[in-house]
C-alpha cells in the first residue's frame, strides 16, 4: 500500500514510522524549513517522496518573497511529487481566509507551472463551512486539473468541484470514526478511480489505534474501512488505491 499523505518530520520515532511494508510514502511539507526536510528525507529513503509548500496555518508567509523563493527552489529537487499542502482552515484560524486565498493562488500557479498535483487541506470551524466554500470557489477560479482533496471532510459542493476538475479525493483515519456520517457518504460516492487513502500521521489515528500517535502503516485500517463502506473486497480495493496513488503523483511503478 501507499500512504499518500503523512508528516514524517513530525513523527516521534522516524525508524518506527518507516518500519512497515508500504510501497511508498508521501511526506508533506508545511513551510520552507519542513519542505526542505521532506526533500532531504526523500533523497535518503527510496520509498519516500516529498511535497513542498505552505500550510494554511502559515498562509501569511506567502507574502514573504524569501519564503516563496525557498519553496520555489525546492520544486525541481529529485523526489518532489507535489505542491502543498495549501488550503483553507477556519478551525485553527478563524480569520485568515484572505491570506489563505493568496497563498493558494500562488501555490496553484506553481503546481500548474511544474505540472504537479496540488495538495489541498480544508477544515471548517464548528458550525460553519466558509473554508470549504472558499476552497470550492478558488478551485473553480484557478482550475488546475491535478490535485488532491486531502483528508476529505465530506463537503458535497467542494467534492463535486474537485471531481469535475479531475482531482483525487483522499480519506484519512477519521473515515473510521463511527459518527463521521458525511465522510462515510462521500466515501461511498467518489468514483473508484479517484479514491486515495492516507494517514496524515502523526495525526488522525484510525480505529483501532485511536488515541495513540499515528504511523503510516495504519493506512491499512482506513483502506479496510473504505472497502467495508463500499462493499468491496479489501485486496482488490488496495490494488486500485495503489494504482490511483501512482497515477495521481506520477510515482515510478513498483
Ligand atoms: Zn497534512
Amino acid at each position: 500500500m501507499i500512504d499518500t499523505h503523512c508528516h514524517l518530520d513530525r513523527v516521534a520515532d522516524l525508524a518506527a514510522a518507516l518500519d512497515n511494508d508500504l510501497a511508498a510514502l508521501v511526506t508533506i511539507g508545511t513551510d520552507p524549513e519542513r519542505s526542505r526536510a521532506a526533500v532531504a528525507l526523500a533523497a535518503r529513503e527510496p520509498r519516500v517522496f516529498a511535497s513542498v509548500g505552505l500550510h494554511p496555518s502559515d498562509a501569511e508567509r506567502a507574502a514573504d518573497p524569501a519564503a516563496r523563493a525557498a519553496i520555489e527552489a525546492l520544486v525541481r529537487e529529485p523526489g518532489v511529487v507535489a505542491i502543498g499542502e495549501t488550503g483553507f482552515d477556519t478551525y485553527w484560524q478563524v480569520d485568515a481566509l484572505d491570506a489563505q486565498r493568496r497563498s493558494f493562488a500562488w501555490q496553484a500557479e506553481l503546481a500548474r507551472a511544474h505540472d504537479l498535483p496540488l495538495v489541498l487541506h480544508v477544515r471548517d470551524g464548528d458550525g460553519r463551512d466558509d473554508a470549504s466554500r472558499s476552497a470550492a470557489e478558488m478551485l473553480q477560479e484557478h482550475g488546475w486539473g491535478r490535485g488532491i482533496l486531502h483528508c476529505c471532510n465530506g463537503h458535497e459542493a467542494l467534492i463535486t468541484t474537485g471531481l469535475a476538475l479531475g482531482w483525487f479525493v483522499s480519506f484519512a483515519g477519521n473515515l473510521t470514526y463511527a459518527r463521521a456520517s458525511a465522510i462515510h457518504e462521500a466515501a461511498r460516492a467518489v468514483p473508484e478511480d479517484r479514491l486515495l487513502v492516507e494517514t496524515d500521521a502523526p495525526y488522525l489515528t484510525p480505529v483501532p489505534h485511536r488515541g495513540q500517535r499515528n504511523v503510516p502503516g495504519n493506512v491499512v485500517f482506513t483502506a479496510a474501512a473504505l472497502a467495508r463502506l463500499r462493499g468491496l473486497d479489501p485486496a482488490a480495493l488496495e490494488a486500485r488505491l495503489d494504482a490511483n496513488a501512482r497515477r495521481c503523483y506520477a510515482l515510478p511503478s513498483s
